[in-house]
């Protein structure tokens, strides 16, 4: 085994490709010039590391990447076990002709999440309704340094899907429903990798990203999971070619632009509406992999697939593989079939279905993102950073993330915040349960309810703030005197699929759920906390309940979520998607022609500040200033953004509660011209909402 932190120097033969001052690209051809058939197949493949039938078969079939599936785990699950665990595989790696290091990957989709003591940050969803790109970077940055911290250069992560329909159950790991949104939230890629140029990837707290998924995951058809095997994630995208191109393909666009060093298509089919295609599985998609992602939009990392995604390729096991391979994929989670795949992937060269060409672009591509990650030099964890794992600073992040991701949806009567000396009542089945707080993908695939890690639940973050707080999940008997009740309700953990599974597709609140509710909010004061993956319909609730926040998946550090109940922080987030009135309205998106959802897309109040009075001179007002800032070139910046805010403050303060079809349609699409840097026709769509209020 190796020894602490024990980095070689490989200079073995001293051929070209060892020397790291030569540049990247005659490294690379060097060692490709030297390779075999079956070592090239192998830098393509990769295995799940509990199907590798030993440890040696990394060498005698020369594997190119292993990963950790959700909850693929070493034991006992601690930073230091995970490094060790890679490490033993790095030695394998070395034991073959060119010492070519593995690229190990895992899914740390919020945080290095398999970990047990790891900071979970909130899900994408929580992220994009915070709106804050430099943040978003910070969260980026973290989950990159715990990652390498444990000997991983690779994170399967950020998903930049679009979510058009709530009923997917990979809602939460969307940033919204508006590519604009998502493109903002891309500096969580910049946070993961450094500079767009790959020049910081060889440092011990970056790793490289993988966009995900290519190209229309979030755009799926409910109602196609009822074909074959297919769930709702695996679709169909039925789409015409203006909507891909400017709501699923142009976040790709900006992870291209961001410098991701891979991306991993979608388990979904695509159906162009107008094309006579048909619906084409992505894994098989020639004209979108080679054509848009490599040759139109200048993509030089690798395509990784999705796992065991090429055996739903129509045709048998040799058809799949060459189709993929010949669509652009460069490396195959296969994950369990390596000995297959690597056999396959040869026969088909050798027969000339697959161009050799083919295949050394494939493997230059990755072994250029080996270079560049440093692997060569150092292809062992550099534990000096392994206290990083859970750090206090890093929580510290997780916990502005947290803050930041709740949305205040409704505050009659001013409840929030709450006060230090109120008494206050807490009930729910999301008050006191980490688990369910930090949703799928962590510790395991699916996640699980309970103290599954380490971190503080949203009770906790409340009597960290007051003496006087008394929790009953089920709301039982809530008697007299409270100044307050916090009532935490919402989903359990899920990923993939159709979402949470005792609640079937739907958005509906259990009726546990309810009756706590309708228990709390009938005896005191309540505010309503929602945690869960996407909205849930609270309907005709919502005139018994005197607060609402959207709190999303906030991770571990519940601290955050108390930080704006007790007014430590100001509530500042806005929703990331339309919140729907009914389940009829699905899908249901701005935009759309018919808009009239319960909240819309942009929606948040602030506890920050009181809007500017005056209303329609205030708003005149600030038109002038949106047409000065916007020439002023401030469109995307925090200043131009307080213009508009203040004149959405307007709106909100002037609905009183009611909105209309009238309001809302013209206030969702006044955030998505905010987030193009439109400042004029934001403030212009915020004076016709307000005009109908
Ligand atoms: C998911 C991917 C993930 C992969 C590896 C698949 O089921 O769709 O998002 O990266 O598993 O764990």
């Amino acid at each position: 085994a190796p020894k602490e932190n024990p980095q070689v120097v490989i200079d073995a033969h001293g051929l070209p490709y060892q020397n790291a001052k030569l540049p990247v690209k005659k490294r690379v051809a060097d060692l490709l010039s030297r390779m075999s058939p079956a070592e090239k197949a192998g830098q393509m493949t990769q295995a799940e590391r509990n199907a590798l039938k030993s440890q040696g078969d990394i060498a005698t079939y020369d594997l190119g990447s292993l990963l950790s599936g959700g909850g693929s785990v070493p034991t006992p699950n601690t930073p230091e076990a995970w490094a060790k665990m890679t490490d033993a595989y790095q030695l394998r790696a070395q034991a073959t002709r060119f010492q070519i290091p593995l690229i190990y990957g895992v899914d740390a989709v919020h945080g290095h999440n398999n970990v047990i003591g790891s900071t979970i940050m909130p899900h994408n969803i929580g992220i994009g309704a915070g709106r804050d790109p430099k943040l978003a970077g910070k969260t980026g940055a973290v989950t990159a340094s715990e990652v390498r911290a444990t000997g991983i250069p690779w994170d399967f992560a950020p998903c930049v899907c679009v979510t058009r329909d709530e009923r997917w159950g990979r809602s939460y790991e969307a940033y919204g429903e508006d590519p604009a949104l998502v493109e903002a939230m891309e500096t969580v890629i910049t946070g993961m990798q450094g500079s767009p140029s790959g020049k910081d990837l060889d440092r011990n707290d970056k790793v490289l990203a993988s966009a995900k998924h290519f190209v229309g995951d979030g755009g799926t058809e409910f109602g196609s999971s009822t074909t074959g095997s297919y769930t709702i994630d695996q679709g169909v995208t039925k789409v015409t070619r203006e909507e891909l191109e400017a709501v699923h393909l142009s976040p790709f666009a900006e992870s291209v632009k961001r410098g991701v060093g891979t991306v991993m298509p979608s388990y979904s089919s695509l159906d162009v509406l107008g094309d006579d295609a048909g619906p084409v599985k992505m894994h098989a998609h020639a004209e979108m992999i080679n054509g848009v992602l490599k040759d139109r939009m200048g993509f030089e990392g690798f395509v990784i697939s999705d796992w065991q995604a090429i055996d739903q390729i129509p045709g048998d096991y040799a058809s799949d593989v060459r189709t993929s391979v010949n669509a652009g994929l460069d490396m195959i989670m296969v994950p369990t079939a390596y000995q297959d795949f690597t056999k396959t992937l040869q026969e088909e060269v050798t027969a000339g279905r697959i161009s050799e060409a083919r295949i050394d672009d494939a493997v230059a591509r990755i072994l250029t993102q080996k270079f560049r990650l440093g692997l060569f030099e150092k292809p062992y964890a550099d534990t000096s950073n392994l206290d990083q794992v859970g750090s206090a600073e890093h929580r510290a992040v997780a916990r502005e993330a947290a803050a930041k991701s709740q949305v205040l949806l409704k505050n009659d009567g001013a409840v929030l915040p709450l006060k230090a000396s109120q008494k206050v009542y807490v009930a729910g089945s999301n008050a006191d349960d980490l688990g369910n707080q930090a949703g799928g993908w962590t510790v395991s695939w699916q996640g699980a309810s309970g103290a599954t890690t380490t971190g503080t639940t949203i009770l906790k973050g409340i009597e960290k703030n007051t003496s006087s707080a008394t929790f009953s999940k089920d709301a039982s008997a809530p008697t007299e005197g409270y100044d307050a009740g916090v009532v935490v309700v919402g989903e359990k953990p899920y990923a993939e699929g159709i979402g949470d599974v005792g609640n079937g597709h739907d958005l509906e609140l259990t009726d546990a759920d309810k009756a706590a509710v309708d228990t709390v909010c009938a005896a005191m004061k309540c505010a309503v906390l929602i945690v869960s993956g996407r909205p849930q319909l609270i309907g005709d609730r919502l005139g018994d309940i005197d607060a609402l926040v959207a709190s999303w998946l906030p991770g571990t550090e519940g601290d955050g979520v108390a930080d704006v109940l007790y007014g430590k922080r100001a509530f500042t987030g806005q929703l990331p998607v339309t919140w729907p009135k009914s389940e009829s309205q699905l899908p249901v998106n701005v935009g759309d022609a018919t808009y009239d959802p319960q909240f819309p897309y942009g929606w948040g109040l602030t506890t920050l500040r009181k809007a500017p009075s005056g209303g329609e001179a205030a708003l005149a007002g600030l038109a002038v200033a949106a047409q000065l800032a916007e020439r002023a070139g401030l469109g995307k910046t925090a200043a131009g953004k307080e213009i508009v805010d203040r004149a959405r403050l307007l709106v909100q303060q002037r609905t009183g509660g009611k909105l209309t079809a009238a309001v809302s349609k013209p206030f969702a699409e006044a955030d998505h011209l905010l987030l193009t840097g439109d400042l004029t026709g934001a403030v212009a769509k915020l004076r016709t909402a307000y005009r109908a209020a």
